[in-house]
């Protein structure tokens, strides 16, 4: 049995009595459109908390296109059925005017600062977004308060920038505990994606050159190139495709997400990608030493 909220009020009460009843809350984050990737993060959540909750919520605040908002796939019920079937003990929903009380317009929301991790590769090509994650996943906090909380490494900058909000909100007494976990992909290689499901046969295809291109900076890597613009340019030389249209294909350390300079070696490097594959606009990335 799942309990399915669609007010934030109702679910920070339901928050609230898990804690005063010393039940360890973990919860997830997702904008619907369920797949295996975020049910693995459920999945770890009801392995290591008492109780797991999660939330449904398609930002409009961190879609800087109004045409990947429109096309982002939506099935409430089914995603509700799949939490259910996972363990997941409730979820909840809102809308924004729900989420922001405090605002009589939805255009005065305060943006909230998504920390220095923020800066480069996806705030640069989409300019905002990370501000919008960021916005929407501290007040999602505030409405889940202390827990364990789930992030897919997919969206690895988003894990940084949900770490920082993490770190400011100790000074609300909020304790978020944020634990990123591993990307899940198809036996191909393509990373899971809500998107995916936008890909034509052929595009997808196509796609598995982004994956290809992260395995070949690896090597790369432990075959000892570890110039930052030579492993970018066999990432490109990879992706090189008339349907494929690459935002970035970079390195930048994990750990302090410097990128490396002569004085500065990157020593926890870990390769990213942003392109659209036809019209769809996908994301991955690779951490390059061996685990
Ligand atoms: P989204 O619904 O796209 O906002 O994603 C919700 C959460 O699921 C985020 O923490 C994502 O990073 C995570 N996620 C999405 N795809 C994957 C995947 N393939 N493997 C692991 N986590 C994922």
């Amino acid at each position: 049995m799942i309990l399915a909220l669609d007010s934030p009020d109702a679910a920070f009460r339901w928050c609230n009595q898990q804690r005063k009843d010393n039940q360890r809350l973990g919860f997830v984050a997702t904008m619907g459109a369920l797949h295996q990737g975020h049910l693995s993060l459920i999945s770890r959540s009801v392995r290591e908390n008492d109780v797991t909750c999660a939330s449904i919520f398609v930002n409009p605040l961190q879609f800087n296109s109004p045409h990947d908002l429109e096309k982002y796939p939506n099935n409430p019920n089914k995603d509700i059925n799949i939490l259910a079937q996972a363990g997941c003990n409730m979820v909840y929903t809102g809308s924004l005017e729900q989420f922001f009380p405090e605002v009589d317009n939805i255009n005065h929301i305060k943006p909230e600062d998504p920390g220095q991790s923020a800066k480069g590769l996806e705030e640069k090509y989409r300019p905002g977004h990370l501000q919008g994650v960021a916005t929407i996943v501290k007040r999602l906090f505030e409405t889940t308060g202390s827990c364990n909380a789930y992030f897919g490494e997919k969206d690895f900058q988003q894990t940084l920038v949900v770490k920082y909000l993490a770190r400011s909100l100790k000074r609300q007494a909020l304790d978020i505990n944020v634990i990123a976990c591993p990307t899940i992909r198809e036996t191909s290689g393509l990373a899971l994606s809500s998107r995916n499901r936008r890909l034509t046969p052929s595009l997808r295809k196509i796609a598995l050159n982004i994956y290809r291109a992260l395995c070949l900076a690896k090597e790369g890597w432990s075959s000892g190139a570890h110039d930052p613009a030579e492993l970018e340019r066999i990432m490109l030389t990879q992706l090189e495709h008339p349907a494929i249209l690459v935002d970035y294909a970079s390195l930048r350390d994990q750990e302090n997400w410097t990128t490396s300079t002569p004085d500065r070696i990157i020593s926890t490097p870990r390769a990213l990608i942003a392109a659209y594959v036809g019209e769809v606009r996908l994301i991955d990335n690779l951490q390059l030493l061996s685990q």
